[in-house]
């Protein structure tokens, strides 16, 4: 173990010089996995995919260290491959599908649109939110397929979705923007499913933005020319840095959920001065705001009298299946 300790400083040491590229300065830095050869292990890749176990503690520990493979990432390996295992599974067996909330006018509550959100249902009848998966889907890149068949079923479910000119909110995994060819497929898509692209919208996240700016900003212009809404989304958490909101062609922000709940605290620990001056930020560019995660209707109102406009949470509808909002639709056209 100590000699396997002491290679893997002397690699993070000589990998965090940094290095010159076509004369620029790149920094790097190194995480390291170990594990130990032992009679148990039957094959190379076996010791392999333990280091490699390890390599991602070390990241999700902060990088820049090494970590060494144990009796808990042993379990906890066997966890995630257990759990890809049943996605792959669940794949086949098509149990990955979109729930839908709404998204609403925060004065009458009428409904403008609703955001997509993944759900899967498992064999036992239980249905799993993407906290329990996500990241797996992102690691192992098969969120790619399980998010292009439920673009697929969102963008027809919009058809039977009230009001007749209500839009779908697609969330887009950072992936997505790295592949070229991302946003002709996905307006390609949009016309095989007869959708107007003024009812579609598309919501990423800063972190998908800062990898390939160049890929990213011309897969989004692409998709803005089409006339696809763009939302950057759970904004406030990352690092909201203000020349994102110029150098994408975005139609407006969510503003984090964390923000909805703290706004009752006083003062400066409070949300109240910093949702302000988001308002105030994003009507001089002349962007949209959506408050996420609103709960109760004093959320509500005070929201509105921060200057916020439209809204989503559970005050107005928690995610459903498109079959729970077709019925909703039928009840009020009955009265
Ligand atoms: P998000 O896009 O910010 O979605 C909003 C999340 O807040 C959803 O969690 C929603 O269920 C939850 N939420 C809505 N209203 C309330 C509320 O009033 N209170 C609270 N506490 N929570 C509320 P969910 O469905 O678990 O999704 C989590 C995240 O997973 C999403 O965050 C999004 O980033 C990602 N995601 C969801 N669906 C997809 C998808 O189809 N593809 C991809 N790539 N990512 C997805
Ligand atoms: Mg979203
Ligand atoms: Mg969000």
């Amino acid at each position: 173990v100590e000699d396997a300790v002491q290679v893997a400083e002397r690699i993070m040491q000589v990998l965090d010089q940094p290095f010159l590229v076509e004369s620029r300065e790149l920094h790097s830095s190194a995480s390291v996995g170990i594990a130990i050869a032992q009679p148990h292990y039957a094959s190379a890749e076996e010791i392999l995919r333990d280091a490699d176990a390890a390599m991602y503690r070390a990241k999700s520990d902060g990088r820049k260290r090494y970590a060494l493979f144990d009796e808990n990432l042993r379990h906890f390996a066997q966890q995630r491959l257990e759990l890809e295992r049943e996605m792959r599974h669940g794949m086949a067996r098509d149990e990955f599908e979109p729930y839908y909330q709404p998204i609403v006018d925060l004065a009458g509550a009428t409904v403008l649109g609703y955001e997509a959100l993944l759900r899967w249902h498992r064999p036992d009848g239980s249905v799993r939110a993407p906290g329990a998966f996500l990241g797996l889907a992102e690691e192992t890149g098969m969120i790619e397929e399980i998010d292009w068949r439920l673009y697929a079923r969102a963008l027809t479910d919009l058809r039977s979705l009230a009001p007749d000119d209500a839009y779908v909110s697609l969330n887009l995994s950072p992936r997505h923007l790295l592949a070229p060819d991302f946003a002709e497929r996905f307006l390609a898509l949009v016309r095989d499913q007869h959708a107007e692209p003024s009812r579609v919208c598309v919501e990423v996240t800063e972190g998908a933005l800062i990898d390939r700016k160049d890929l990213a900003r011309a897969a989004l212009e692409t998709l803005h020319r089409a006339g696809v809404r763009i939302m950057l989304d759970d904004f406030g958490t990352g690092y909201s840095a203000l020349s994102y909101l110029q150098h994408f062609p975005l139609h407006g922000l969510k503003i984090d959920r964390s923000f909805a709940a703290a706004l009752e605290s006083a003062g400066r620990r409070g949300s109240r001065p910093i949702v302000r001056a988001i308002v105030a930020m994003a009507s001089s560019l002349e962007l949209e705001v959506v408050g996420e995660g609103i709960e109760t209707d004093e959320q509500r109102r005070a929201l509105w009298t921060l200057g916020i406009r439209q809204g989503q949470g559970y005050h107005f509808g928690r995610p459903a299946p498109l079959r729970h909002w077709l019925d909703a639709a039928l009840q009020s056209s009955a009265v």
